[in-house]
């Protein structure tokens, strides 16, 4: 029983064309799924990636037009990082000014170097510039592949105690504990690739988050399989924390369950992926719909925003 790290953030967007337009264009990433929320049909659920759409890569939205802004409280993920080359950040910077990104001045962090910056809905996030990182670049935009993002660093997490969130963290999902800058605690969940870092800040007694557009829904962690989600279960049980029954999301299996600072975790499987059901060259220009919303497929592309 470990997890890999992180599987995907889901968030809350506004307008659905302005959140496609920034995540692939100004971003680079590349759409590897456009379907609905299973949930609530009526909206879409975006899934940006890297070119095959690993896990440790996905950022997903749920884009509510007449969403209220959310806000940063405890409870919630505070900033979602990605990680680019070293090299690339004079890139990033220039680019952030030239398309009117409201972005900070870098900072360093835990010895690397990041810039902070935010979506058009206010979600904050972060490049953290990494030697030695490969990786498969997206390249489906004007973003050149030595500067593109290679998915993600980590998320933060704004919880009033550091302690039962770290031991989920710890001895449960696989992570360690890896150093401490000023407030933030790191974990980090073992090996290489994407998705590896769990920032904890704690702030005590602090306002709980509002989440609305710009807002962090959950984090997914990895589990390679089925049995290994099982056995993820078992352990949260034995803590006295229930997760929710399996949800099939097509895409992935998804158990759900809210960690005691208050975020709300998922543990998806790495299985079957965005190849599922559209060729691995075609990720993301149809819409797909699970088989269960097919029938209403007519009445949803009706009700669903134009994109274009
Ligand atoms: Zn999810």
């Amino acid at each position: 029983m470990s997890s890999a790290g992180i599987h995907h953030v889901t968030a809350i967007a506004g307008e659905a064309r302005r959140n496609l337009d920034f995540y692939t264009r100004t971003l680079g990433l590349r759409l590897v799924k456009k379907t609905v929320n299973f949930d609530d049909p009526g909206t879409y659920h975006f899934y940006f990636g890297d070119e095959a759409g690993h896990p440790g890569t996905i950022l997903t939205f749920f884009p509510w037009a007449h969403s209220a802004p959310g806000r940063i409280g405890i409870g919630e993920t505070q900033e979602t990082m990605f990680r680019v080359p070293e090299a690339a950040l004079g890139f990033w910077t220039q680019r952030f000014i030239e398309h009117g990104v409201h972005h900070d001045l870098p900072k360093k962090r835990f010895g690397e170097t990041v810039l902070t910056f935010q979506d058009p809905d206010g979600m904050r996030l972060a490049l953290a510039a990494l030697p030695g990182i490969g990786g498969e670049a997206a390249g489906r935009s004007d973003v050149p592949a030595e500067a593109a993002i290679r998915g993600f660093h980590g998320v933060n997490l704004l919880v009033a105690d550091a302690a039962p969130t770290a031991a989920i963290l710890t001895e449960v999902l696989g992570f360690r504990e890896a150093g401490r800058d000023g407030s933030l605690v790191r974990y980090k969940a073992a090996g290489e690739g994407p998705g590896k870092v769990v920032d904890l800040h704690a702030a005590g007694d602090f306002l709980r988050g509002r989440l609305g557009k710009g807002s962090v829904h959950h984090v997914a962690f990895r589990a390679r399989d089925d049995a290994e989600q099982v056995a993820i279960a078992a352990v949260l049980k034995e803590r006295g924390i229930v997760p929710t029954e399996q949800k099939d999301r097509n895409y992935f299996r998804s158990i759900y369950f809210n960690e005691p600072g208050g975020v709300l975790f998922e543990i998806a499987t790495d299985e079957p992926g965005f190849a599922v059901d559209e060729p691995a060259d075609h990720l993301g220009e149809a819409l797909k719909l699970p088989p269960f919303l097919e029938t209403r497929r007519a009445a949803l592309e009706k009700m669903l925003p134009e994109l274009d």
